[in-house]
């Protein structure tokens, strides 16, 4: 770190996300500055490095990580490069917040775990941003206040105007109930046992290959049943709502309320066009706690083995959907390190 405490970040991978959180981190982010970026396309690295002072420009994760000005890493590079990189910042021993998914399937998730078990202590930090997005901040606060009891059941609706070209079933599942997964794990303090997915008739806004909408269902070690509904090319906008059911009471967040106007005989509000738009607070919330939680020495957030946990119940979720049955979620036990 700079005399001053600065943490000195390398952002890997340049593209949509990692573009982003080098302007966060620039712009937004109090105590920490953007040291290097890391891009296998060397032109894409020199364009973002031009645009932060004091930045240099990269094409391997593990030189920019030796460098001395390099404190600590943000990994935003797509999912089956993320366990090299992992690797790479602990055999530097820097702390890193890693986009989701952790890797991209259960067995590699695994590896890391095992390598940063090896450290003898918690590095990683997992993007799933959700959990800072001050809406579900406040729906877990009540939940684990019990006021309203036990939680019986949680009613998630995640929807998308459109799916980018290529998105498949699969992704569904691992780019988009992901969340879900990783917020029901969170929310409910409880483990997912099991993941069925139903399908109703596909939409006609859905593209060719793409079974959209989809409903899927997941129960958990504490007996909650939860249900997603995905629905990824409703044509009006991005919403994520969830509503707990619990023994005394309900709750429900992301209807969108923020502002709401009465004109000309009609009230309404606006639905959010995206993600980037809908959990702008919560990205920058995210880096914020990790920056502050790293310069304290700490390590705070989604561990890898939410990481690892969410990629065990995403192979659940896959086959669930290939094999049009109720599947087991395969987890592994939970090593001391991360209880
Ligand atoms: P992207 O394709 O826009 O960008 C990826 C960038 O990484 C590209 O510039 C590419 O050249 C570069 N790259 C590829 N391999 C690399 C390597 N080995 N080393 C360094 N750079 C490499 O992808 P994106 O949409 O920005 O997604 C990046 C990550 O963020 C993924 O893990 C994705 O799942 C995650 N993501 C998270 C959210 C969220 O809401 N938390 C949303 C979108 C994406």
């Amino acid at each position: 770190m700079s005399q001053y405490g600065t943490l000195g970040v390398a952002v890997i991978g340049t593209g949509r996300m990692g573009a982003d959180h080098v302007r966060r981190i620039s712009e937004v982010t109090s105590g920490a500055r953007v040291a290097a970026v890391v891009d296998i396309d060397p032109e894409r690295a020199k364009r973002i490095a031009e645009g932060v002072d004091g930045c240099t420009p990269y094409t391997d994760p593990a030189a920019a990580m030796a460098a001395d000005d390099v404190d600590a890493v943000l990994i935003a590079s797509p999912g089956p490069a993320h366990e090299a990189a992992l690797l790479a910042a602990f055999a530097h021993d820097l702390p890193v917040l890693c986009e989701k998914p952790l890797t991209p399937d259960a067995a590699s998730a695994l590896r890391v775990l095992e390598a940063e078990q090896r450290l003898g202590h918690r590095r990683v930090q997992v993007g799933f941003m959700r959990r800072y997005d001050p809406e579900y901040a406040r729906l877990k606060a009540l939940l684990d206040g019990g006021t309203l009891g036990r939680p019986l059941m949680l009613h998630n609706r995640h929807r998308n105007a459109a799916t980018p070209p290529g998105f498949t079933n699969a992704m569904i599942i691992n780019d988009s109930v992901v969340h879900e997964m990783d917020v029901t794990r969170w929310l409910l303090g409880q483990e997912i046992t099991s993941v069925t997915v139903v399908r109703p008739r596909r939409s006609a806004g859905a593209p060719d290959g793409l079974d959209d909408p989809q409903l899927v269902l997941f129960e958990t070690d504490g007996g909650a049943v939860v249900d997603v509904e995905v629905n990824l090319n409703c044509g009006f906008g991005y919403q994520v709502q969830a509503e707990a059911v619990c023994e005394r009471g309900t709750a429900r967040i992301g209807d969108g309320h923020a502002m709401v106007t009465s004109a000309a005989g009609r009230w309404g509000g606006t639905i959010a066009q995206g993600f980037v738009e809908r959990f702008e607070n919560a990205y920058d919330r995210q880096v914020q706690a990790w920056v502050d939680a790293t310069r304290r020495g700490e390590v705070t957030g989604p561990s890898a083995w939410d990481g690892y946990a969410a990629a065990a119940v995403c192979e659940a979720g896959v086959r669930a959907q290939t094999e049009g049955r109720r599947i087991a979620v395969d987890l592994a036990g939970r090593p001391p390190l991360y209880r």
